[in-house]
């Protein structure tokens, strides 16, 4: 016999070992915060909360993946450009101003 648990999200009742996951590891502590929530507030979640939670792990993931390429594929173009003859003729931007400038 299980003990009463529920889910520390929605705080539904866990039915069964299969209906819940535990999160409150390294891997998801950095979801946690992004929702307010430190990484030992919350123990257990059930499947439903768990694959929202997930979702957002790999959101964060996927935004750093995507950030990262964008920089890079702004890189290969300044390059290109700045490779272009009449380019290299006229210019007088150094290689150090390829930046990102997000302001
Ligand atoms: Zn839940």
């Amino acid at each position: 016999m299980m003990e009463s648990l529920e889910c520390g999200f929605c705080l539904s009742k866990i039915v069964n070992r299969k209906s819940y996951r535990k999160v409150n590891s390294e891997e998801f502590s950095c979801a946690l915060k992004t929702i307010g929530l430190e990484q030992s507030t919350i123990n257990i979640v059930c499947t439903n909360c768990f694959n929202r939670l997930y979702k957002l792990k790999i959101f964060d993931n996927d935004v750093k993946d995507k950030i990262v390429k964008l920089i890079h594929g702004k890189e290969a173009l300044v390059q290109t450009l700045r490779d272009m003859p009449g380019v290299k003729r006229s210019s007088s931007i150094t290689p150090t101003q390829s930046g990102l400038h997000l302001k």
